[in-house]
């Protein structure tokens, strides 16, 4: 796992679309939930990981790499999925 703080568009990922695995409260941008204290940093460490690989994605798509692109795509949605990293794997997928 990372060491990295969570970028902030992690951060912005996980409050559209993540609530506590214990107690499911919106998430609030703590790595502590505000309802259970259950410890969210696994979540952000996941999340962080994610974005990263869509950026990757992206990058890979501008690149023409569509295959790759389509890799890492499966791959951000498989440690986290959001509507717009489905979005994503969708047009990796029709490109590839
Ligand atoms: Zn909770």
């Amino acid at each position: 796992m990372s060491a990295d703080p969570p970028p902030l568009g992690a951060l912005a990922d996980i409050a559209a679309s993540a609530a506590c695995p214990v107690c499911r409260a919106r998430f609030r941008s703590a790595v502590t939930c505000s309802r259970c204290g259950a410890d969210l940093g696994p979540l952000l460490v996941l999340s962080a990981r994610a974005f990263r690989l869509r950026q990757k994605a992206r990058t890979l798509l501008r690149e023409g790499d569509f295959r790759q692109a389509l890799g890492c795509a499966v791959e951000a949605e498989c440690l986290h999925a959001t509507p717009h990293g489905a979005l994503l794997r969708a047009v990796c997928a029709c490109l590839a």
